[in-house]
This record gives C-alpha cells, sequence and structure tokens, in this order.
C-alpha cells in the first residue's frame, strides 16, 4: 500500500495516510525526547527496534484475546495500522513503584505491589499530560463510563499477557503506558506502541533497566539495552 501524505510528526512516529481511509503508514524514528520534550536525542536503531518489537506485542496480544489496531508490518520502519480515534488519555498500568509514582509519593523505586495499580494521563503536550481521574475524563468528555470501563479491563488483561511473558525472558515489567482508540463502528482497540520507550524493563537477576530510563537518566549503553530487549523478545 502507497504512502500518502504524512498527516502528523511526532516526537516518536510519523503518521502517514494509505490509498485505504480506514488504514493509516506508521514510520517509527530514531528520535527520542523526555520530559514533555525537554530533553532531546536519537537512539540510533531505536526505530526499527520499536517497529519490530510493538508488532510482535501487538500479534501476542491479539492471540491472546486483545483487539489491537495492527495490520501489517511493511518494512523495518513500517507498519499498517487500523486508522482510529485516540482516546486521549495516557493509560499508566505499575506492577513495581518507579518514575513518577515513586517521585509523586515519596517513596523508593523497586517496591512491588501486591496488586497492579492503574492511572490515567490526559493526552495533552500544551498542559503537560496531566493526571486525570475517570469523573475527570467524563467531566471532559474524553470517554464515556462504559469506553472507561472496557479500557481498564483490557490494560489490566494487557497487563497479565505482558507481565508472563517477560517473566519468561527474565525480566520485570515495572510499569508502562498504553493508549486506546476507537474505529469507524466505535469499537476500542489498543493502539500506538508497546516498546522500551513505552515500558520499564528490569533485568530479574540483576536489575539493571533496559528501557529509555537509561535515555532519561544519562544511564549510558541506551542502544545496548534496546538491542537487548529486541534479542529477548523477538529470540533471535
Ligand atoms: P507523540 O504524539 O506523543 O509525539 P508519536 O510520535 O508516537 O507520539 O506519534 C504517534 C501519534 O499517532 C500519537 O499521537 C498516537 O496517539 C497516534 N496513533 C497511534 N496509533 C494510532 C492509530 N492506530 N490511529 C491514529 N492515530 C494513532
Ligand atoms: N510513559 C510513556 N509516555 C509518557 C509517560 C510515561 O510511555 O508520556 C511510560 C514510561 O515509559 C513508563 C510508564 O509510562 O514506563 C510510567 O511513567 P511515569 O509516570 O513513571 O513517568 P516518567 O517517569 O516517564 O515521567
Amino acid at each position: 500500500m502507497n504512502k500518502k501524505e504524512m498527516l502528523y510528526e511526532g516526537k516518536a512516529k510519523k503518521v502517514y495516510a494509505t490509498e485505504n481511509p480506514e488504514v493509516l503508514l506508521v514510520d517509527y524514528k530514531d528520535d527520542a525526547t523526555a520530559f514533555n520534550g525537554l530533553k532531546k536525542g536519537t537512539i540510533s536503531g531505536k526505530g526499527a527496534i520499536n517497529n519490530r518489537v510493538t508488532n510482535f506485542m501487538m500479534q501476542l496480544l491479539e492471540k491472546e484475546g486483545v483487539p489491537t489496531h495492527f495490520v501489517e508490518e511493511l518494512s523495518e520502519r513500517e507498519t499498517l495500522v487500523k486508522k482510529v480515534s485516540i482516546v486521549p488519555l495516557e493509560v499508566i498500568i505499575r506492577n513495581i513503584s518507579a518514575g513518577s509514582f515513586a517521585k509523586r509519593y515519596g517513596v523508593e523505586e523497586g517496591i512491588v505491589f501486591a496488586e497492579p495499580t492503574i492511572e490515567f494521563s490526559y493526552k495533552n503536550d500544551d498542559l503537560g499530560d496531566p493526571l486525570i481521574n475517570e469523573y475527570h475524563a467524563l467531566a471532559l468528555g474524553v470517554a464515556t463510563k462504559e469506553e472507561i470501563e472496557t479500557i481498564k479491563k483490557m490494560a489490566f488483561k494487557v497487563n497479565e499477557v505482558m507481565k508472563a511473558f517477560f517473566k519468561k525472558l527474565n525480566v520485570d515489567l515495572v510499569d508502562f503506558k498504553l493508549e486506546f482508540g476507537k474505529v469507524s463502528d466505535g469499537t476500542i482497540v489498543l493502539a500506538d506502541e508497546i516498546s522500551p520507550d513505552t515500558c520499564r524493563f528490569w533485568d530479574s537477576t540483576t536489575h539493571e533497566k533496559l528501557d529509555k530510563d537509561r535515555f532519561r537518566r544519562d544511564l549510558g549503553n541506551v542502544e545496548d539495552a534496546y538491542q537487548e530487549m529486541m534479542k529477548r523478545i523477538l529470540g533471535e
């Protein structure tokens, strides 16, 4: 399918129209940003890794009964996805304390929760993606009660599937961000990406960080960590 005009250039991906109005082409970039775009850089090879890792995870989740936007991997960096209307919520699931949770509540990183937590951020770069609760989301009209219930159920299911999958790779799934969207008939599907950019991965034995925190925190060996995760996930 041919790329048509570019509809959107984000921080990590470019999105193009295709000949099929229901299908978009996503092109993954090596650009990396953190802290709402304040820190900028490049992670060489990241686009190709995130494309392949995302597509692998989306197909695994489909097999486990989670509907996703995935259609077809076209090349190293390009994938066809179902066009959705993105629900403007970043859905964050946490199994272990880290990042903004640890900072916000003044706790150390690494506390293993008895139950996973869920939180939402309102997807709005100008406002810095503020934390939002379900009532606020309803008040702002970003989703209906039923849609929020569906999204929560799907997000916890994704967590169960991913946690078990990563455990076998000797990786602890610390936390991650999901985005959901609606296809033309209103069905909610999992969209966007699942990659070392959007998840925290810790080696279960060494607790080494194998994700974007290496970039955010200037820990070095960023490319190696992305490569290592791709190797473990794809088994190559
Ligand atoms: P950002 O917008 O945060 O800079 P990206 O660079 O990843 O992020 O851009 C990709 C954009 O495409 C995001 O805004 C994301 O919500 C959106 N998106 C992801 N999947 C789909 C889809 N299936 N249909 C429409 N938009 C999508
Ligand atoms: N996350 C993301 N995009 C965002 C914010 C967070 O992919 O805009 C992911 C992040 O990689 C981590 C999880 O969501 O896996 C939780 O992030 P946190 O709230 O701790 O924020 P951060 O430490 O990134 O500021």
